[in-house]
């Protein structure tokens, strides 16, 4: 079947995408063309091809939207707050700890004296400096908090929100219904989903959160676009027929269920790994037992 590969927005709207960082997360900035008033989606490093792009095309930034707590996707909320002091700042509350403890772990953000040293502050600095182009500052203190079924204006523009937690805790997917617009963060991108292995994820929410996408992206219009935290742009029926977690390939065989049964078979081999071991032993610790070895070992002398 000929996809169709017309990714443009509606006239309505204005979205442009940039990389923020090496991870290669994509920014993205939604503006309404009839107020010029706009929304920066993940902000995730530096800034300044973000305002360029918003000087451009004449948008004035009032809203940051965090689809999720990752590091890569909140990096440059500091720098976007110092550049605009107004812009308010919408997350899902369940991506707070993390958002807080400097987008990593929550367990290794608490060896604050550590980070906080001369040689920490070092370490971090220069890693972050080569991960997400800047030295790492905290984020700002969220505005708002983003429940499923919220909606949250841009101008004239609508922007639901939809929970697809799963790839992290706080993980938003949201839906500009009227302009077929679509920001899926790291849950949906382009063929693939994202990982479920970082603390505070789960796989069990993730196939939820699929199932969910996968009847919300039904009900969507065909031609609707798919803006992601990592890959291009691209059409919810070309997602609906190509990504196998989306269509009927794996959409009823979770990695988890598939990830669980790999640790069983694992689990089984190490344990009869361990029973023929504890019996050798037995055997060797046996006084016959030994010298049956023995003799084993002389008739094969
Ligand atoms: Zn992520
Ligand atoms: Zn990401």
């Amino acid at each position: 079947m000929v996809q169709k590969t017309d990714t443009r927005p509606r006239e309505a709207a204005i979205v442009e995408s940039v990389r923020t960082n090496s991870f290669g997360t994509f920014g993205h900035l939604l503006g309404c063309a009839e107020t010029f008033e706009a929304a920066v989606i993940d902000p995730g490093g530096p800034i300044a091809s973000l305002l360029e792009k918003a000087k451009q095309t004449n948008l004035t930034i009032n809203k940051i939207l965090i689809t999720h707590e990752h590091l890569d996707h909140i990096a440059g909320v500091a720098a976007l707050k110092q550049a605009l002091p107004a812009a308010e700042i919408y997350i899902h509350p369940a991506g707070v700890p993390m958002y807080h403890a400097k987008g990593v772990p929550v367990p290794f953000a608490e060896w604050e004296s550590l980070w906080s040293s001369w040689m920490g502050r070092r370490i971090v600095d220069s890693v972050s400096s080569t991960l997400l182009g800047a030295p790492y500052e905290q984020p700002n203190e969220p505005d708002h908090m983003l429940q499923g079924g919220d909606t949250v204006t841009v101008g004239s523009l609508s922007v639901r929100v939809s929970e697809t937690p799963g790839h992290a805790a706080g993980a938003v997917s949201l839906f500009v219904d009227q302009e077929g617009l679509i920001f899926t963060g790291d849950t949906v991108m382009g063929g693939v989903v994202g990982r479920t292995d970082l603390p505070g994820a789960s796989g069990f929410d993730m196939f939820s959160s699929l199932k969910h996408l996968t009847s919300e992206f039904e009900n969507a219009c065909k031609d609707a676009t798919l803006y992601t935290g990592h890959a291009p742009p691209t059409l919810v029926s070309t997602e609906l027929s190509r990504n196998i977690y989306l269509n009927n390939t794996l959409r009823f065989v979770p990695t988890h269920i598939l990830g669980n049964a790999l640790f069983v078979v694992l689990l089984w081999f190490a344990w009869s790994g361990f029973k023929q071991t504890l019996s050798l032993f037995r055997k060797l610790s046996h006084p016959q037992g030994k010298d049956r070895v023995k003799l084993v070992e002389k008739k094969t002398k």
